[in-house]
């Protein structure tokens, strides 16, 4: 059953990761489709795949943050860039599902469940070691796209919480975990 874990860590980042998904995992993702505004001021439509108990949340924040005019570079399934989360913090894409582990940790990400959602990661980065190194990726509250007090509250309104509180803060990151089908993954691998 180890060995099985051990596939999944092999199968991370590549585009046949999909194929390793644990069904459990994938029986509980759900498309949506949300409108926003881009950094240009227009109105788009975006699609986040996410977790079905959080659709709703989301559905409804969303809403709330085009009622401010909060902008977002763009919304894309993980599938767009080939499952790999650099690729999508490069596009400055706002990602929700993606089947991984925390960088460096053997942990699983609460992304991997559709249980946390990144936004203009470029201008909302993760503050550790262990993040993405990209130029021009940096953290200035008051410039386009970054994170606001307002944003914070909408989503902590609906029982989400916030990166952005933690010792390393990850400004991009908002979640709301489903523990037990964390506890189901690792059950599936034999942890
Ligand atoms: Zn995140």
């Amino acid at each position: 059953m180890i060995k099985l874990f051990e596939q999944f860590l092999d199968s991370l980042g590549n585009e046949e990761s999909y194929a390793s998904v644990p069904k459990i995992v994938l029986d509980n993702i759900k498309k949506i489709k949300v409108n926003y505004i881009n950094f240009e001021g227009e109105l788009k439509t975006g699609i986040i795949e996410c977790n079905i108990k959080v659709a709703e949340d989301l559905e409804l924040i969303f809403k709330e943050l085009l009622d401010i005019k909060f902008p977002i570079k763009e919304i894309n399934p993980i599938s767009l860039y080939d499952n790999d989360d650099m690729k999508s913090v490069i596009a400055n894409n706002c990602s929700c599902f993606n089947y991984r582990l925390i960088a460096g940790s053997n942990d699983l990400s609460d992304h991997s469940t559709g249980n946390a959602i990144d936004i203009n990661p470029m201008q909302n980065p993760w503050i550790h070691p262990s993040a993405h190194k990209i130029e021009g990726r940096q953290y200035k509250p008051g410039e386009r796209g970054t994170i606001t007090e307002e944003v914070v509250d909408i989503f902590k309104s609906y029982g989400w919480k916030w990166g952005g509180d933690w010792n390393n803060p990850d400004y991009q990151h908002f979640f709301k975990p489903d523990v037990e089908l964390k506890k189901e993954i690792m059950k599936f691998y034999g942890m």
